[in-house]
């Protein structure tokens, strides 16, 4: 495994590199307040700057689309079926419009996932040189 910039063997995969860089760290708080002994924990997660650059893509969240979806049916269901057989149409085809903007966001999220279904292949494939500090990918 040679680097395509530099000839160097100094290379790792992004994963690695990430994983390498995560620490978890516990911190272990004490002091006095007022003479009483007070003590805390915090949790947390530190990424070096290098595995920040080398994490992995994010996924795409389907919130906007589920509570645009929710939403639009909840106000389907008041104007349609709260007082049925009486429609309020107005309601009735607002709800439809908000589900319509779902389903504009429901394509936008397919669109985004297909998306970063690639970028993780490709950051599964790509390589990381301390050599020269340069990415590249394997085929
Ligand atoms: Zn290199």
């Amino acid at each position: 495994m040679h680097c395509p910039f530099c000839g160097s063997t100094q290379v790792q995969l992004h994963s690695v590199v990430c994983a390498d860089g995560t620490k978890h760290i516990h911190v272990r708080h004490m002091g006095s307040i007022d003479g009483r002994l007070m003590q805390g924990s915090s949790y947390g997660t530190q990424y070096t700057a290098l595995a920040q650059n080398c994490a992995a893509p994010a996924p795409p969240s389907p919130l906007p689309f589920m509570v645009a979806l929710g939403f639009g049916g909840l106000v389907i269901y008041w104007g349609a079926i709260e007082h049925f057989p009486h429609i309020n149409w107005k309601w009735f085809l607002g709800g439809l419009a908000v589900i319509g903007v779902a389903w504009l966001l429901l394509k936008s999220w397919i669109a985004e996932a297909k998306e970063y279904g690639a970028a993780k292949r490709r950051w599964q494939r790509t390589f990381f040189c301390y050599g020269c500090g340069q990415s590249h990918m394997k085929d």
